[in-house]
């Protein structure tokens, strides 16, 4: 079964890149910068990533500090991109959406312009050197100005659909409702960037339907807290809204308190477009493999469940529907081959 996971075509929807860094490159860069006391890479790792005890969703963004501080420059964004998607494609990934807030690499001089087309070069040279399809999505954070959220989407919109194809909005959710950056995801909408959403992530399941109808969401980060409630279950059913769910990442936030609390088969079973992903394959020590490892020894699934995961990943996709036949094409084609 494992070996059969690791063989099969897989698209990554869900992927912050600064949670997503090699940690021998951070270890590597931060000594450059001389930004890092005397400490061997295996205390390191343990630094970075997230381990048994993490005990919410504030204690797993503390983990971030380490990444942003060498994401500052073009060479080293457009390598961290670079290295994760050679990572990605060593997985069998065939297409990935990979996330960032332009601003979080903005603090040591860099513009907008250029932090954006860093992460693009990267995608760029390795979809050249490993046959790897990617996009970028652009994050607003919640507890940032609606102000800065509109400079986001007015700044990033002449790279829409030359590498960017949504914006999103992410942060912990406690204290700053969606409504807050109604503005700028309107403006976003009016300017057909797609749009997704961190909400329902640890309980708000008021959230989701502010996401969906106030933000325009298509896709909804996390959702678990849509369990909570039917009525949310029938919108996303009707709306046709996918969720994006990280098993692993959510139960190391506590969103869950265990594995068989975790939603995802009730979700399938009411027909909602679940897909599955990392969050942060560096943070939450991750990878597809290991989500789908998950699902399949502790709750049972099967490989049609995986494959069904599979099929609304494509659809979830914010490709244009060309691309999206294409990637179609790619996934069966590789699926033949196993
Ligand atoms: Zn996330």
């Amino acid at each position: 079964m494992r070996d059969m996971l690791k063989k099969l075509p897989k698209v990554e929807l869900h992927c912050h890149l600064d949670g997503s860094v090699r940690p021998e490159t951070m270890y590597e860069l931060l000594l450059e910068e001389k930004d890092l006391e005397n400490i061997s890479l295996e205390e390191f790792e343990k630094m970075v990533k997230v381990e048994d005890g993490c005990n919410s969703l504030v204690e797993y963004l503390e983990k971030f500090s380490y990444p942003l501080k060498i994401m500052q420059s073009k060479e080293n964004i457009e390598r961290i991109t670079y290295e994760l998607l050679e990572d990605l494609s060593k997985q069998n990934v065939k297409y990935a959406e990979i996330r960032f807030a332009p601003f979080l690499f903005m603090k040591k001089g860099l513009s907008f312009d250029e932090a954006v087309e860093s992460v693009l070069k990267g995608m760029e040279r390795a979809k050249k050197d490993f046959n790897i399809l990617s996009n970028a999505i652009l994050a607003c954070m919640r507890y940032e100005s609606v102000d800065k959220s509109i400079e986001v989407v007015k700044k990033g919109e002449k790279f829409l659909g030359k590498g960017v194809v949504a914006v999103d909005l992410a942060g912990g959710e406690e204290g700053f409702p969606p409504e807050k950056h109604k503005e700028a995801f309107d403006l976003a909408y009016e300017k057909g960037y797609n749009i997704t959403v961190h909400a329902g992530e640890t309980g708000r399941d008021e959230n989701i339907i502010k996401s969906v109808e106030l933000l325009h969401a298509q896709r909804i980060g996390h959702g678990i807290a849509a369990i909570k409630n039917p009525n949310i279950m029938k919108l996303l059913k009707e709306k046709d809204i996918f969720l994006e769910m990280c098993p692993i990442s959510n139960l190391q936030t506590k969103a869950v308190n265990s594995i068989d609390e975790y939603p995802i088969r009730e979700f399938l079973n009411n027909d909602i477009l679940v897909t599955v992903n990392t969050d942060n394959t560096t943070v939450s020590n991750t990878s597809l493999d290991k989500e789908y490892s998950l699902l399949i020894e502790e709750l049972g699934f099967s490989i049609e469940d995986i494959m069904k995961i599979m099929e609304n990943s494509v659809k979830a996709t914010f490709l244009p529907e060309e691309e999206k036949n294409h990637l179609k094409r790619i996934i069966e084609d590789s699926l033949k081959n196993i």
